[in-house]
């Protein structure tokens, strides 16, 4: 679109809108972490000569080290996060309502859906992004389960979560697609609930291309999850239930294999682009960023701000437009929530009217391992001339 015109549509006109925008190449929204193409490869190369091309020793492998870095007994490598979820609902059999986060992927309540149980849509925190304890505490009579997101890689208050499900008596699953590396109490993100389940799919901190790794320390849960990926069928073929072919392959493995080698430097580089973010956003006047808990630590999977539109001056569609403008790819995670999507809007059974607002809000900002801190200031200096400018054309 004309530059002109879309400046003026944003409402935004600068007082030169021809110049050149700030990132005349674009900067992307998001650049998959890869580890060396010749690393990968050589990884591969035994499995792959041998023909052992899905769930081999690269899988075992694969699981052995995640399981030693996560502190649990069992690992169980599966072929996406949204698949783990699912075999871990169906070793848990939520006897009610999955109670969970609008606030959230759509994926988390996907899972729920697909092995019969209904989503039980609660708030989440203004502040954190994070479901909203007190609103679980007072919805979860009756339900049968409890799925709680680690948003953005943020620690969900994981021990709370565990106090909660002890009193009411159900299984509690986090959704760790986000948190593969977080930290909550000096325990890594992995051990806590009955489950937790990560994503390694590409915009995830650690990449096979496609993949999920289901982290628990009931032996029960790991076996169903085990015989769940291949069919229900623990080798002898008579398979004992209705299973998934939710294998991984040996390439998505080697994949995993390095780049979670490469994690903690990666981690390291993430969270000081987010510390950067944070010390320089602070100084834009209605500007949120979201803040872990003290002492837990972020993978930072998205570095995600909220825009409270009447002190910024400017709304988040305004800003999204703007930065697009200038270059800067963003996303609105998660707009629309989930409770507000077609394929869950039934199950909505009640407002959530501070999820709306907070979706109505919220900008994920380009984060990445090769993302250059001038980049990261020259993004941050285009929000607050947008804000500065909104400010003064109101007449602020
Ligand atoms: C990416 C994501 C998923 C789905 O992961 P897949 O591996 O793509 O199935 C689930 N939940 C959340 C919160 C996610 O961001």
């Amino acid at each position: 679109m004309p530059m002109t015109n879309s400046r003026m549509e944003s409402g935004l006109a600068g007082p030169d809108p021809d110049r050149r925008p700030a990132f005349p190449d674009g900067l992307p929204f998001v650049r998959p972490p890869v580890p060396p193409f010749e690393r990968v490869a050589a990884r591969l190369e035994s499995s792959y000569r041998h023909g052992q091309l899905t769930n081999g020793p690269l899988v075992r492998e694969l699981e052995a080290v995640s399981a030693d870095r996560l502190q649990v007994a069992h690992v169980v490598a599966v072929a996406s996060c949204t698949a783990g979820l699912m075999l871990a609902f169906r070793a848990l059999e939520p006897t009610g309502p999955v109670i969970l986060p609008s606030f959230t992927f759509s994926a988390s309540a996907h899972a729920v859906a697909w092995v019969g149980a209904r989503p039980r849509f609660i708030e989440c925190d203004p502040a954190t992004f994070l479901a909203d304890l007190d609103d679980g505490r007072l919805y979860v009579d009756g339900a049968g389960a409890l799925l709680i997101t680690h948003i953005f890689g943020a620690p969900a208050a994981p021990r709370a979560w565990e106090e909660l499900a002890t009193a009411a008596g159900i299984p509690l699953v986090f959704d760790a697609a986000h948190a593969l590396g977080s930290r909550h109490a000096d325990r890594p993100i992995g051990g806590f609930g009955d489950a937790e389940v990560f994503s390694l799919s590409p915009t995830k901190p650690v990449i096979a291309g496609e993949g999920g790794l289901v982290a628990t320390n009931r032996d029960d849960v790991a076996e169903v999850i085990r015989i769940g990926r291949d069919y229900g069928n623990p080798g002898d073929y008579d398979t004992r239930f209705v299973g998934l072919n939710a294998r991984m392959s040996e390439f998505h493995a080697a994949t995993a294999l390095e780049s979670l080698a490469e994690l903690d430097d990666h981690l390291v580089v993430r969270s000081a682009l987010a510390a950067r973010y944070r010390e320089q956003l602070v100084d834009v006047a209605g500007i949120r960023v979201q803040v872990p808990a003290p002492g837990d630590e972020s993978t930072w999977k998205d570095f995600t701000i909220a825009v409270d539109a009447p002190e910024f001056g400017a709304t988040r569609d305004q800003l999204v437009v703007a930065l697009a403008l200038e270059g800067v790819d963003t996303r609105c995670y998660f707009d629309p929530p989930v409770h507000r999507q077609q394929s869950h809007a039934a199950s909505a059974d009640r407002p959530l009217p501070i999820t709306d607002r907070v979706a109505s809000e919220v900008l994920s900002l380009p984060l990445y391992r090769d993302l250059l801190p001038t980049d990261l200031d020259r993004v941050v200096s285009v929000i607050a001339d947008v804000g500065k400018l909104a400010t003064a054309r109101s007449g602020a």
